[in-house]
């Protein structure tokens, strides 16, 4: 699904040395990288504060706990996301409400987001899923409305821009309450292990964020707030530094690649390729189709047998899992997500795709589709 090995050949050099240099340096910890690598992270996305802790997990983790949601509070998210974004809210005793997306662009559907606020809603989290934001603008109003935090979790759409129907552009991740994301390997901005970053531009919140990342602590041994150990370490935030300026270069190469998919199926009514809402830009952390009148799961077995990666993002919907399931929820509140682990396929998407794989992976798709 993707290729790491591809795209560090074109900065190994690099990436070697500064590696040797930080494990010479032996600041392994909170050293001179984190910081720089935190400073150009907040030039980049815009925004006052970004404070680096260790996965994406952790991000939505520490970002629910600043905001001192407390238990039986409810927060809203979606029923078609990684468990990471549902896992975090049930593990701190607050109360996950999963809600429907829309079919188009596989995020929040903002009907169904009205419709679940109660007296006890106490947050949002978006995902931008696969690379394209949630309708932020219309969530912010639902939010304002209700007086409700908004967290966006932006582990697939790092880079993302994001228009105001009055021209203001923001980046993904930077436009709610807190914004959170992931380094894992694989997302658009991979490091060479685990890492994740919370994002605000408010001061107060930056400041209680980065007391719960250590342990709580705001002057060294004193514990003011129960607060977890969730920290980038240098090596990976000396990788992230040399990648970041390579971003919107990754992030065209993958809608190049998104481009020639797209086109190449065109023509095929067994297949609706993914559509880009008008107010993101789309940075295709996943490239992901739904089929019609065909079998999913035998095109998925013969693209494999063809040694064509491709997966199920996601097979089973959020509330019918056993950690998530709940009384409250009927089927029919997930009409789409229900039928989408059924419709749903991604294809190989990352930096280094060319051509001839391209055509490799459309061809023996559509050879799929007119058998
Ligand atoms: C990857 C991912 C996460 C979790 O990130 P980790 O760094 O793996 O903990 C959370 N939410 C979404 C939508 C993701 O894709």
């Amino acid at each position: 699904m993707v290729d790491l090995k591809g795209q560090y050949a074109k900065i190994e050099k690099q990436i070697d040395s500064k590696i040797l240099e930080v494990v010479k340096s032996s600041a392994y910890i909170n050293g001179p990288e984190v910081q720089e690598f935190q400073k150009e992270l907040e030039a980049y996305l815009g925004v006052k504060h970004v404070i680096p802790c260790a996965n994406g997990t952790d991000a939505l983790q520490i970002a629910m706990m600043g905001l001192g949601l407390k238990q039986g509070d409810e927060v809203i998210t979606v029923d078609f996301t990684f468990a990471a974004t549902v896992e975090v809210i049930a593990l701190l005793k607050l109360t996950p409400v999963l809600v429907d997306i829309e079919k188009d662009s596989f995020n929040i559907d903002i009907n169904a987001l009205k419709k679940a606020i109660t007296p006890k809603t106490k947050a949002i989290v978006p995902v931008h899923l696969f690379g394209q934001c949630a309708n932020m603008e219309a969530i912010l109003e639902v939010a304002k409305e209700h007086n409700l935090y908004v967290i966006e979790d932006t582990a697939q759409a790092i880079g993302a821009d994001y228009t105001f129907s009055n021209g203001t552009v923001k980046k993904a991740g930077t436009i709610g309450t807190i914004g959170t994301t992931s380094f894992f390997p694989s997302k658009n901005l991979g490091c060479y292990g685990d890492g994740g970053a919370i994002f605000t531009n408010d001061d107060e919140l930056a400041h209680t964020l980065k007391g719960i990342v250590n342990h709580g602590m705001y002057k060294r041994y004193y514990h003011d707030v129960v607060g977890v150990n969730s920290r980038l370490d240098s090596i990976q935030a000396a990788i992230l530094r040399i990648k970041l300026p390579h971003l919107d270069s990754y992030c065209d190469a993958r809608r190049k690649a998104a481009e020639f998919y797209s086109t190449a199926f065109t023509n095929c009514e067994n297949i609706v390729t993914p559509s880009v809402s008008s107010f993101t830009t789309h940075v295709f952390h996943q490239y992901t189709i739904q089929v019609k009148n065909i079998d999913r799961n035998a095109l998925h077995q013969h693209l494999l047998d063809k040694e064509i990666p491709n997966a199920i993002y996601y097979p089973v919907p959020l509330h019918s899992q056993k950690a998530y399931a709940d009384t409250r929820y009927s089927e029919s509140d997930f009409n789409v997500t229900n039928e989408l682990v059924n419709t749903v396929l991604s294809l190989p998407m990352h930096t280094e795709l060319d051509e001839e794989q391209l055509t490799f992976i459309t061809s023996t798709v559509l050879n799929f589709i007119k058998q």
